[in-house]
């Protein structure tokens, strides 16, 4: 059975669609990303799988069970963002703690050492998060996403405000941490080759609706349709 359950969601603002009916299951530890070109509804959807829209149709479920009337921090659920929303005048071990100080969680420093080891950053407990360049504030942001183990991750274009050849290494990074950890994760970017890197199925969204889902290597080599094939750079 699916971990995640997306059925037949739609959201719309003032009654214009920005999600049309998606229907969409992410397998226990599967890397699942949705790539479409901006404006096509990928972020309105992970925040309805957060519980951060209010649907107009459809449902949420958790292997099985329906939550979409379930509050968001019922849910068991993080959220990445592009920019990492670290507090910046908190040292990297503050910061990754944070989520454990709401839980009282005990073993914190051990914890916190342990997940600076993961994303790369050995060492770093100590310094201000002023003091990191773009690409370690998102690895701190990842080490603080994980450190409560939350049953799901969703990341919204997470390495989009950093230089192409740092998203390049942290995207492959970012899956070798993901697959380490066995962490089932929504993935959202408008970059093929991110998306590609990333995620063991592509979700192609546009329009607000739902094109392909599939492989990297089966959207890449047999897209759907005109519309898929032109936003992967097809020049037909
Ligand atoms: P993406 O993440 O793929 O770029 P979004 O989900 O952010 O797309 O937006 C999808 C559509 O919904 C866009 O047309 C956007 O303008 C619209 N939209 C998103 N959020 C809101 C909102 N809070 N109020 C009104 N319109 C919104
Ligand atoms: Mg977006």
């Amino acid at each position: 059975m699916d971990a995640l359950g997306i059925d037949g969601v739609g959201v719309s603002f003032d009654g214009v669609p920005a999600v049309d009916g998606v229907t969409l299951g992410v397998a226990p530890g599967e890397v699942l990303g949705i790539l479409g070109p901006s404006g096509s509804g990928k972020s309105t959807l992970l925040r309805a799988v957060a519980g951060l829209e209010r649907l107009g149709s459809g449902s949420v479920s958790w292997h099985g069970d329906d939550i979409t009337a379930l509050a968001v921090h019922r849910r068991g659920f993080a959220l990445m963002f592009q920019d990492g929303q670290l507090f910046p005048h908190r040292t990297v071990a503050q910061n990754i703690a944070y989520p454990l100080r709401i839980t009282r969680a005990s073993g914190q420093a051990e914890r916190v050492v342990d997940l600076l080891d993961l994303v790369g950053l050995p060492g770093f407990g100590e310094r201000r998060v002023t003091e990191l360049s773009g690409g370690e504030q998102q690895r701190v942001a990842l080490a603080r996403s994980l450190a409560g183990k939350p049953r799901l991750l969703l990341l919204d274009e997470p390495l989009s405000s950093l230089d192409r050849e740092l998203r390049e290494r942290l995207a492959g990074d970012l899956r070798r941490i993901l697959v380490a950890t066995g962490t089932t994760a929504v993935f959202v970017t408008h970059d093929q080759d991110e998306a590609f890197a990333v995620s063991d199925r592509v979700a192609v969204m546009m329009r607000g609706r739902l094109e392909q889902v599939g492989t990297p290597a089966e959207v890449w080599r047999r897209p759907v349709n005109a519309a898929v094939a032109r936003f992967l750079g097809y020049t037909t």
